[in-house]
């Protein structure tokens, strides 16, 4: 089985992110970038399925700026054969990037293609749905565990209250929710060996893609700072504030 894995380009999920001063998007400049977490979970999952002998290549591939090429690297460094960089100005709306995912499927020929549940910087949520929808093919958002059953798959998945098990036909679309697994660390010799490996560059371009803007954002924000807490002396303290200054009970 051959597995292709999108990954995204993110600001560190432990940056405090901030709003630039023209208010247009948040600042990146000089922050630290990282692989989107959902997709480390992502990767992980695929490189399982290859230890139980499920899986035989895995392919990983982003869609952004030219520093996401260290990104790629990183997942190579987990265990991923080869990675594709398409090449892009700034990071495409999740309908352009599925656009872009379903040409590399048509190329790759993959069985599964994992994506995260979601990226962090603008927690979109839609761009697995969407590949699933231009490709026709079964999709299990929100996986908390993944199993080859037969021809197929039977994925449990996260929903309010409780957990859904499904069961799909291959090829399908799986995105990755936080309690699926927990990632590797790329060793230091896997770090060095990754190095080595196949990357390849294309353009957005070049595939013929229209990434040109649907959304528009109107403005951003930071959220309101929260104000201190305070002690209370006692019980009756507590009450008499709760009833008479946050007039809660
Ligand atoms: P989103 O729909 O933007 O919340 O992203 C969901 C998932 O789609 C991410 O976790 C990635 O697996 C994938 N994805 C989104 N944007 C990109 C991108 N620019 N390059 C590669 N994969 C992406």
């Amino acid at each position: 089985m051959k597995i292709l894995v999108p990954i995204k380009r993110v600001i560190d999920y432990n940056v405090k992110v901030r709003v630039r001063r023209d208010g247009g998007g948040v600042e990146t400049a000089g922050v630290k970038m990282s692989m989107n977490p959902f997709d480390e979970i992502a990767v992980e999952e695929a490189l399982r399925l290859r230890e139980k002998g499920i899986a035989s290549d895995i392919v990983v591939v982003s869609i952004g700026v030219p520093q996401a090429a260290d990104t790629l690297r990183t997942a190579l460094a987990m265990g991923a054969d080869r990675a594709i960089l398409v090449q892009s100005e700034e990071s495409p709306e999740p309908l352009a990037v599925a656009k872009i995912l379903k040409i590399l499927v048509e190329r790759e020929n993959p069985d599964l293609v994992i994506l995260g549940k979601q990226a962090i910087d603008d927690d979109m949520n839609a761009t697995g749905q969407m590949l699933a929808g231009l490709l026709d093919w079964p999709q299990a958002t929100f996986a908390s565990r993944v199993e080859k059953t037969g021809d197929g798959l039977t994925v449990s998945r996260e929903v309010d209250g409780g957990s859904e098990t499904l069961s799909l036909t291959l090829p399908a679309i799986v995105t990755a929710d936080l309690r699926l697994n927990e990632p590797r660390y790329a060793s230091l010799p896997n770090i060095m060996k990754a190095k080595k490996k196949p990357l390849e560059t294309l353009s957005a371009a070049d595939l013929g893609i229209d990434l040109t803007r649907r959304l528009t954002t109107l403005s951003i924000a930071e959220p309101p700072t929260r104000k201190a807490g305070i002690k209370v002396g006692s019980v009756a303290e507590l009450v008499e504030k709760l009833r008479n200054e946050a007039k809660v009970i």
